[in-house]
């Protein structure tokens, strides 16, 4: 079987299971995991900000990322297809109080004017006050876009010429940095608090951070408690994001270039596939993805007519250009 149904399902190396192994580990509630003080500066490092806090999942951490810029009965504007107004299960309202307006964007992007016209910071006792702006680059249901920086810098002009502070879903700020060249400080500068998974393309099993000012941080670990995600010797993971730190970012690149052969097989504009997913509407997707397991190839739906394929780690350029073939032949192409 060839999985491209998400760059979730990578199973850790050799080297990562023995950096694993090898991991000096400690309380980490008690602040005491020294692999995981070394994750959380590294990773505060390269955003260029005062800290980093590890979550068990990148869904937690934004959750904790954006209920630290929004209070209960405020509001956070986000795209319409944002994993956070998506696919987390309602967590920002369930646990935070946070509701949500959307706008939607070409390719998943920010629409300066569209936020423009939904920000409301404060129109008294009549309406639900904006406190924020979330955006998510690469942005997973709009196939894997990438947002240009230049897009996020006129933003953050924005924001700090009305007031309000951005939030960042950066699960794979990493595939954005690979097809950009943009450094991660560019994105750390333009992000008040953002959250980055080490679980997805990185291939660590487990993991994600919030990234922010050192006094955001220190709140946000106790939410962290609070929500069940205090956790304890867990250098152990906290080592396979470190290894893949080190070893699994560059290669992020034939990621990139088997989703385009993939997207090409379909029938797609390779031009339009900016890192390691390929969304293709169908008006057979179940089907069409029935077909597809059949030949030995999983892939998802991730909408009624919508199917979507994610490289990964455990696909290799053998792997991707058979799926290639079986995809194209089932495409009719
Ligand atoms: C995967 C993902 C997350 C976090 O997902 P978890 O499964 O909770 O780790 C957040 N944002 C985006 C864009 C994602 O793709």
């Amino acid at each position: 079987m060839i999985d491209l149904r998400s760059d979730t399902l990578t199973r850790p190396t050799e080297a990562m299971r023995a950096a694993m192994a090898r991991a000096e580990v400690g309380d980490d509630v008690y602040g005491e995991d020294p692999t995981v003080l070394e994750l959380q500066e590294r990773v505060a490092a390269v955003f260029g900000h005062e800290a980093a806090l590890f979550t068990p999942t990148g869904s937690m951490a934004n959750v904790l990322a954006v209920a630290a810029l929004v209070r209960p009965g405020q509001e956070v504007l986000c795209e319409s297809s944002a994993h956070i107004a998506r696919a987390e299960l309602g967590a920002h309202g369930a646990f935070s109080g946070v509701t949500m307006r959307t706008w939607t964007g070409d390719r998943g992007r920010p629409d300066l004017a569209a936020i423009e016209s939904l920000f409301a910071p404060d129109m008294g006792p009549f309406f639900v006050p904006t406190a924020a702006v979330s955006v998510e680059n690469t942005h997973n249901f709009a196939g894997g876009a990438v947002t240009p920086i230049e897009m996020l810098r006129d933003l953050r002009a924005w924001a700090d010429g009305v007031g309000t502070r951005l939030h960042l879903d950066g699960a794979r700020i990493w595939n954005a940095h690979v097809a950009t060249g943009t450094p991660f400080a560019d994105y750390g500068h333009i992000a008040d608090v953002l959250a980055v998974c080490l679980s997805k393309g990185l291939g660590a099993p487990v993991g994600s951070l919030v990234v922010g000012p050192a006094d955001v941080m220190a709140e946000l670990r106790v939410s962290r408690k609070r929500m069940g995600g205090g956790m304890r010797q867990v250098g152990v993971l906290a080592a396979a994001g470190l290894h893949a730190l080190e070893h699994h970012v560059e290669r992020l690149a034939d990621d990139h270039a088997h989703a385009r052969l993939l997207g090409e097989a379909l029938g797609l504009d390779p031009a339009g596939i900016d890192s390691n997913i390929v969304v293709v509407e169908r008006s057979d997707a179940a089907r069409f993805v029935a077909a597809a397991a059949e030949e030995g190839v999983r892939i998802a739906t991730v909408g009624p007519r919508t199917v979507r394929l994610v490289t990964h780690l455990d696909v290799d350029r053998a792997a991707a250009e058979k799926a290639a073939v079986v995809l194209s032949r089932l495409a009719g192409r």
